[in-house]
This record gives C-alpha cells, sequence and structure tokens, in this order.
C-alpha cells in the first residue's frame, strides 16, 4: 500500500522563542535551523522579519537547505489595503520559500481584538495569501484559536480557512492556541473540517496546556491532518508546544503511523533524535529532562532487581522500542536495590570482564549499599560508578594528586560603594614530581574552585581543555544522624558525551570536590592520558 506523505513543521524559533526565559541569538537561530534540516523537518519556521534585528537579519540572506524556510507575520491590518501595510510588505520582501500568516479565526476574537467586522476580517485574509502567492511564496494560514472558534461559531471558523484554501494557500492550519482542546474535540472538530478542505491541505498546531499536545496532534493525523506543527523538546510559551522530540518517533516506529504515513526524516536522522533534543538544551543551557520519552537518560532506565535481569535476557520484555533507533542507551541502574547479576551487566556495559563469583564484586556491592546509606546516589552518577568500580576492580592511575586547597569568601564594598560578594580558591596540585599551584576567581566559592583547579594541570591539561560543567545540583539530605549535602555534577567535552560525578558530605565545598575531582579524572581516563 502506498503510504500518505506527512509534513513537519518546527517553530522552535518561532513559537519556541516565546518561552519564558529564551532568547535565541542569530548564531542560535542559525545553528537550530541548521540543525531541522539535518534532521529533515519539511518547513523550518524562523521568525518575524521586520519586527526585530536577529529575524530581520535572518532572513536577509537566502542560506541553502531542504526544508523550507518560513517567515511568520500578520495578515493585512483591517482597514488598509495590502499594498498600504508595512508589516505585510517586510514579510513580502524576506528571502523566505514559504510565508505564514496568522488570522483569527473565531468571530469574538475579530470583534474584540481586531475591533473589526467578520467580512473584513475574510477579506484580509483573502488579501494576504493573494499577495503572497503572486510574490512567488508559498503560503500557509495559522486559524488562531480555531477549536475555540469552531465551537462558538463553526460556520465562520470554517468561512476563515476555506478563504485562505480558496486563494491557493498550501496549508490551512488549526491551532489549539490556548491549549485547552481535548483530543476527543480535536478528533471530531478536524473530521468535520476534512469534509470541506481536503486532509493533505490541513495543519495541526497544539499547545501543551493541558499535557496533550503530543496527544492531540495525533488525533488530528487521524482525522486527516497531513501536516504537523511542533517544536524540538516541546518549547514554547506556558506548557509549551506538541513536541517533535517525541512525536517522530511515534511517527516512525508505531506501525500504526509508520505503515500509513511517511516522513521526511530518515532512519538515520532518526537515530541521531536524542543528539539534537539535547543539543537545544545545551544551546539554551538547561538541563536536559532525564524522563523525556525517548531520548532522556531515563527513558530506558530500569532499576528494580527483578525486571532488570530480565532486561538482560530478552530486553523486548520492557522495552516499547530499541534504545538505539532513536540514538539512546539501554541503562540499568546502579542501587543499593541492584544484585549481583545486575552489577554484573552494568560492568559489563563499561567494558568490564568480571567472573560472577569473583569475589572482588561482593566488595563493589558492598561499597556500594554502604555509600548509599550516606546518601550517595550511583544511579544519577555514571561516571562516579565507573570510577568506583574501575578503583576497586581495576586500576584508576594516580594522574594527580591535590595537597591542598583554601576557598575564600569575603563580602565587602566596593569602589562605587556597591556591597559585592568575592570568592577566590587557591589550589596546590602535584603532578609527577610538578608542584603547581593555581589561583581562581569566581562566582562562588564551588565556581573558584573549579576554576583554580582546572586551570594548570601541567601535563595533562591538554586534555581537559574541552572540559565543561554544564549543571551543578545540591541537595541538602538527612542521612542517618546528620545533614548531608549532595552535590551532582554533570559534565561534557568536545566529542559530545555526557557524564554525572557525585560528592557527599556534611561540608558543600567537600561535596562540590569529590564531584569535580571525579569529573576531571574521568575525563582524563575517557581520553586516554597516560598515567
Ligand atoms: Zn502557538
Amino acid at each position: 500500500m502506498a503510504r500518505e506523505r506527512l509534513y513537519l513543521f518546527d517553530t522552535t524559533l518561532r513559537d519556541g522563542a516565546q518561552t519564558n526565559g529564551v532568547d535565541f541569538t542569530l548564531t542560535d537561530k542559525l545553528t537550530i535551523a541548521r540543525m531541522l534540516d539535518e534532521l529533515g523537518v519539511d518547513y523550518v519556521e524562523a521568525g518575524y522579519p521586520g519586527a526585530n534585528p536577529i529575524d530581520t537579519t535572518f532572513f536577509a540572506e537566502k542560506r541553502p537547505a531542504h526544508a523550507k524556510i518560513t517567515a511568520f507575520g500578520m495578515t493585512r491590518r483591517p482597514g488598509r489595503s495590502a499594498s498600504n501595510d508595512p508589516g505585510l510588505a517586510a514579510l513580502l520582501a524576506a528571502e523566505a520559500d514559504a510565508i505564514c500568516f496568522v488570522a483569527k479565526s473565531w468571530d469574538y476574537h475579530v470583534r474584540v481584538a481586531l475591533e473589526t467586522t467578520d467580512e473584513e476580517n475574510l477579506a484580509s485574509i483573502r488579501d494576504s495569501v493573494r499577495a503572497a502567492k503572486a510574490k512567488g511564496r508559498e503560503v500557509l494560514l495559522d486559524c488562531e484559536h480555531f477549536f475555540d472558534g469552531y465551537k462558538a461559531n463553526p460556520s465562520y471558523a470554517l468561512a476563515c480557512a476555506k478563504a485562505a484554501c480558496d486563494e491557493g494557500a498550501r496549508w490551512v492550519v488549526l491551532c489549539d492556541t490556548n491549549g485547552g482542546t481535548l483530543p476527543h474535540e480535536v478528533e471530531k472538530v478536524v473530521g468535520e473540517v476534512c469534509k470541506q478542505i481536503p486532509g493533505d491541505h490541513i495543519g495541526i498546531h497544539a499547545h501543551n496546556d493541558t499535557e496533550q499536545a503530543v496527544a492531540n496532534t495525533f488525533a488530528a493525523v487521524r482525522a486527516g491532518a497531513r501536516q504537523i506543527q511542533g517544536t524540538l523538546n516541546g518549547l514554547g510559551e506556558r506548557c509549551g508546544n506538541a513536541n517533535l522530540v517525541s512525536i517522530i518517533p511515534t511517527l516512525k516506529l508505531k506501525p500504526d503511523f509508520s505503515e500509513k504515513f511517511d516522513i521526511g526524516v530518515s532512519d538515520e536522522a532518526l537515530g541521531h533524535i536524542a543528539r539534537v533534543s539535547h543539543a537545544l538544551d545545551d544551546l539554551l543551557n538547561r538541563a536536559a529532562d532525564r524522563h523525556a520519552p525517548y531520548v532522556g537518560e531515563s527513558a530506558f532506565a530500569t532499576k528494580a532487581g527483578i525486571h532488570a535481569s530480565a532486561i538482560m535476557k530478552e530486553p523486548e520484555t520492557y522495552e516499547h522500542v530499541a534504545p538505539e533507533l532513536v540514538g539512546n542507551k539501554r541503562k540499568l541502574l546502579v542501587s543499593d536495590q541492584s544484585g549481583r547479576s545486575h552489577l554484573l551487566a552494568e560492568l559489563d556495559r563499561i567494558g568490564f570482564a568480571v567472573d560472577k563469583d569473583d569475589p572482588r564484586l561482593s566488595r563493589l556491592l558492598d561499597e556500594v549499599k554502604e555509600r548509599e546509606a550516606i546518601g550517595y546516589a550511583y544511579e544519577a552518577a555514571d561516571a562516579s560508578f565507573e570510577l568506583l568500580a574501575r578503583r576497586l576492580l581495576g586500576k584508576v592511575p594516580r594522574y594527580f594528586d591535590v595537597e591542598k586547597f583554601d576557598v575564600n569568601v569575603e563580602q565587602r564594598v566596593n569602589a562605587k560603594g556597591e556591597r559585592v560578594t568575592v570568592s577566590q580558591a587557591v589550589v596546590k596540585v602535584k603532578v609527577g614530581d610538578e608542584l603547581l599551584i593555581s589561583a581562581g576567581e569566581g562566582n562562588g566559592p564551588v565556581n573558584a574552585l573549579d576554576v583554580a583547579l582546572r586551570k594548570d594541570l601541567g601535563k595533562y591539561q591538554s586534555y581537559i581543555t574541552g572540559l565543561e560543567l554544564t549543571d551543578y545540583r545540591v541537595r541538602i539530605l538527612n542521612a542517618g544522624t546528620e545533614a548531608v549535602t549532595r552535590v551532582l555534577i554533570e559534565s561534557e567535552d568536545e566529542t559530545g558525551d555526557h557524564w554525572t560525578t557525585i560528592g557527599v558530605s556534611p561540608n558543600i565545598i567537600d561535596a562540590s570536590f569529590q564531584a569535580l575531582m571525579d569529573s576531571i579524572v574521568y575525563k582524563l581516563l575517557k581520553s586516554g592520558a597516560p598515567a
């Protein structure tokens, strides 16, 4: 059976940029657009030309891409002609393959927000589509608040969609702008619209305000829509947009969709989707969601003993898809619940062949249990676990010794009369016979310590230049009789690898120091630094 084509429209750079705390630079936008293009999405909506300097510059030159670079903007303003609307003119002038207009489709909004008549709104849609078509652009119309509008006045909402279609718009996109529509409602409404407008001209734009943007998207596809709008990692204002990182694997791997539809994402590109998702988080300087479907670190992680031993025998028993298909990894968590077989499997994964009767295995298991009792959590700190195992079972070279460190935090009034807090650290490190002393300043004591520690490691310095700390998390725990601090540090290197290390101590500086040291030693080990 011939499969139908489904089109993917990404709006990370436009709707995703509405996210609280997200502020893309031009370089960010170009990087993301390239990633999306490589992934195989069909449309990249890049912003509003004319609305701000970054978006205007983005569109100023045409960049080669497989995806259609799409400019977004309003239909002509009510009461003006298309030729006398500067906003529309900027949109039409942009070097874009496609133009996506946004228009009201709820008569209530036409009256209250636009303060115009239903007929003038329809005329504005028609004129704008016609003007963009005349410029040779592919045209899309985002029907804002379509589902609410359809509930209130179905014939008017439909008239807006049809006005665009009749003028030759390629797509009419039904938007659940406030994200409140439920999947059964989406399926019903899209089904009704598809009786009037062919589904291969209908798109869906869902927001996640009831945690159902992805479900709403699939409901629309089942009802006939053939374009999907969404963002990477579900980025978007309030609760976000439909998450393409969840939608794409489902379309490719679930037979109900994969047998019916083709998308522009190849199997090979699907194998990079976890990396794409993490690259966006890195760019936004955010910690990745460990529990993200398909791509999160925990998406294929199992902890309980009985499950873990079954997974080792038959991975399919507990996994709905194979992790490698989406560029993820199976993970058996090492924790105090873990048994011997579980530990063996984890050691095997990191490349240790240990006999199951090796007495060192019991020592490692006891050590893990003892440490977890005082607050360590190795399931969250893969690199620290690996170092612990290597130290007990094999060998970790003693690359360097920190003979001494000193951290100083001072609050004072500076020359401008402002109260400032300054952190400084001095570290004395011995590398072979060489004694190195480094000082560092930071925006806090841990940062200062990190700066000083990584400033000069003598002959090992070149191995750690690509090391970056990407996340730092602190928790106060009540373990035993006293409160202790648990620090988790996430690191990354020039190859894009991520790892997490842990430190536990009653003192936050000591806990941070342990986690920092583990991260550096792990990096030296993985880079094959000579002992
Ligand atoms: Zn939106």
